[in-house]
């Protein structure tokens, strides 16, 4: 078994970006800049976004986090998004989600220029990435096809079975591991919570992506040997045994599901930090597309 080591190869993505930061200033070109929005006081989504602005600061980009209180309105958010639209220091920005219940993801999504939409979830953005088109890819999914690159996976003529539909994970990565691409042309099955046999589908893959969100929920009895695991899964679980008072958790058995594996992502340390290697890549990318 070999892991797929997400944590090392995002610092190779941020030294490499580093270095073209300091290419761009050299050539007296802008410090790219990312901007994010975060709504409330959401434990796990104010540490995912104070690790993308730590980042930042890693790879030389400028960073701006713009917090707003759960009591924000839909409106007050969307003249907001208005703001960093129109913002011609901002190249890229997200709204880190889950937002409260009042205000609408959709409108959110949609009101951000899909030039500057760094997180891909734009249907413009969703609508390119199915035609091929250059976009920016959703963040997670393109930061597992980077992965499974640079551990050189074959992926062509391969079985892969995906766990979850979410619009931002399961769905787009079926379609990016369906693609005449690099990494891609994989037979691929989308499976979600009405999918019967789950167990008979994932014992013939060869790539399983597990997406779901239930802790440790894929089993050794669920693979077959030689799989590639990739777990997108986090879930904080209480663990009075550490300092925070809870550890992290991927949605794969990881000791038994390691042991028949040829390749597996490790939580934390895998998806996650991959994603945030995405999101300064696609920042990166922002300013090519200007
Ligand atoms: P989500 O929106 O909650 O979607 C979960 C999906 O799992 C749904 O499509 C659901 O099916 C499906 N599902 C639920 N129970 C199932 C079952 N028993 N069998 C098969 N499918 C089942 O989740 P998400 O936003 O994609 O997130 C999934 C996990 O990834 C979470 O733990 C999240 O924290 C994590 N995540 C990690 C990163 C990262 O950077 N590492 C990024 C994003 C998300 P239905 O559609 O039928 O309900």
């Amino acid at each position: 078994m070999e892991l797929l080591d997400g944590k090392k190869t995002s610092n190779d993505i941020k030294e490499e970006i580093a270095q073209k930061v300091i290419e761009l200033k050299n050539q007296g070109k802008k410090t790219p800049h990312l901007a994010a929005v975060i709504v409330g006081e959401n434990g796990a989504s104010l540490t995912y976004v104070n690790a993308k602005v730590k980042a930042c600061e890693k790879v030389g980009f400028e960073s701006t986090l713009i917090k707003l209180p759960t009591s924000v309105t839909e409106d007050e958010l969307l003249a907001k998004i208005t703001e960093l639209n129109t913002n011609e220091d901002i190249d890229g920005f997200i709204v880190q989600l889950p937002l409260p219940d009042h205000i609408d993801e959709h409108k959110v999504t949609l009101a951000i220029d899909p030039m500057k939409d760094v997180d891909g979830f734009h249907p413009e953005n969703l609508g390119r990435m199915m035609l091929n088109l250059p976009c920016f890819l959703p963040a997670t999914p393109a930061g597992i096809l980077e992965l499974l690159d640079r551990y050189n996976i074959e992926t062509s003529g391969k079985d892969c079975v995906v766990i979850g539909r979410s619009h931002i994970v399961g769905s787009p990565m079926s379609v990016l591991m369906a693609r005449n691409t690099k990494i891609g042309n994989c037979t691929v099955t989308l499976t979600h919570s009405r999918t019967q046999n789950l167990k008979e589908i994932t014992k013939r893959a060869d790539i399983v992506i597990v997406a779901l969100g239930k802790s440790e929920f894929l089993t050794a009895d669920m693979v077959k040997e030689g799989v590639v695991v990739v777990d997108v899964g986090i879930t904080r679980v209480k663990d009075e045994s550490k300092k925070s008072g809870f550890k992290l958790l991927g949605d794969v058995k990881f000791d038994e599901v390691a042991a028949k594996s040829s390749y597996i992502t490790p939580v934390p340390g895998g998806v996650g930090p991959m994603t945030i290697a995405s999101l300064m890549l696609n920042t990166l990318q922002a300013i090519d597309m200007k």
